[in-house]
C-alpha cells in the first residue's frame, strides 16, 4: 500500500496555493484528439510523495505560435519552496518595470502534470507511460476526483478513469474526469515500460532522479515539460520596454 497520507497532505498543500486561476488549455504529448476524444486510463503517481507535479509557465505569443517557459519562481512557491531561491528573468524584469498591464499579460499561470498509462494503447501494445497537463482550473477536477478516491493511486486496485475532451464554443479543450469499475492491477501487466518496486514507480524517461521528493530544480529538468523551455541562464535585461509590445518585442529575443 502506498502512503496515501504523503498524497493527502500535497494535494492540500497544492490547494492552499491555488491562488490564480487562469484560461489557457494546453496538454503535453496528446493522447486525446480530435478523432479520438476519449481516453481511458490508470493514474500513476508522480513520485511517492506527489500524486501530480505542479509548475507554471510564461505564455509568451511569437509569430502567431505561443511558447511557453517554465518559471522557477512560481514553480517553487507551488512545491512549497522559497521563490527568492529561484531566478527567474521574466518575473524579475516584470517587477522591475512595475506596469500592471505588463504584471496581468505576463504573469506565469499554474499547470499540473500527471503520469497515466493509457489504457487503450496498452491493448494495442504500446507499454509506456504518458504525460498529461493541464492548466491549473482544468486540472483542480482531477485533483479534487483523487483527493475523494485516493485508491485511484493505488498500484494493486487503482480504478481506470475515463477522461472525456469536449470542446467549447472557443474551440478549447475541456475535459471531464469518471472513474469507471474497471480495476487495472499494474503488477500484473508484464513488460511495462516502468519499474515497480514498493509502491514506488519508476519511468523510464529520466524521472528516477525525481526521487523521493522532487524539488523544483528537479522540476525544470523533467523531460515532458518541453517545448515549456526553461528560461534559466538566459540573460537579457530590457532597458526601457515599459509597455505590452516593447516587453513581447524583448521576449522575442530571449
Ligand atoms: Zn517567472
Amino acid at each position: 500500500m502506498a502512503d496515501f497520507d504523503k498524497y493527502k497532505n500535497f494535494i492540500n498543500m497544492y490547494k492552499s496555493k491555488q491562488d490564480s486561476m487562469v484560461s489557457d488549455f494546453k496538454s503535453y504529448r496528446y493522447f486525446l484528439t480530435d478523432q479520438k476524444p476519449e481516453g481511458y486510463v490508470r493514474l500513476l503517481p508522480a513520485n511517492s510523495e506527489m500524486p501530480f507535479i505542479p509548475f507554471a509557465v510564461h505564455k509568451i505569443e511569437q509569430d502567431g505560435k505561443y511558447k511557453y517557459f517554465l518559471c522557477p519562481k512560481k514553480t517553487a512557491f507551488l512545491m512549497n519552496e522559497d521563490p527568492e531561491q529561484h531566478e527567474c528573468p521574466i518575473c524579475d524584469n516584470i517587477i522591475k518595470l512595475n506596469n500592471k498591464d505588463i504584471e496581468k499579460q505576463f504573469a506565469p499561470k499554474n499547470r499540473v502534470l500527471f503520469y497515466v498509462l493509457d489504457i487503450l494503447a496498452l491493448s494495442e501494445g504500446d507499454k509506456e507511460p504518458k504525460a498529461f497537463s493541464l492548466a491549473s482550473n482544468m486540472a483542480m477536477e482531477l485533483v479534487d476526483l483523487i483527493n475523494y478516491n485516493f485508491e485511484l493511486l493505488d498500484i494493486e486496485k487503482g480504478k481506470v478513469v475515463k477522461i472525456l475532451m469536449i470542446r467549447d464554443n472557443r474551440g478549447f479543450p475541456r475535459y471531464t474526469f469518471e472513474i469507471t469499475n474497471k480495476a487495472v492491477d499494474l503488477n500484473t501487466i508484464a513488460d511495462l515500460e516502468m519499474t515497480i518496486e514498493n509502491n514506488i514507480i519508476t519511468y523510464p524517461f529520466g524521472l528516477e532522479d525525481v526521487y523521493p521528493v522532487a524539488t523544483t530544480e528537479d522540476v525544470l529538468t523533467i523531460p515532458e515539460l518541453n517545448p515549456a523551455e526553461t528560461i534559466l541562464n538566459k540573460e537579457a535585461v530590457p532597458d526601457k520596454e515599459d509597455n505590452i509590445a516593447g516587453f513581447n518585442e524583448w521576449l522575442n529575443g530571449i
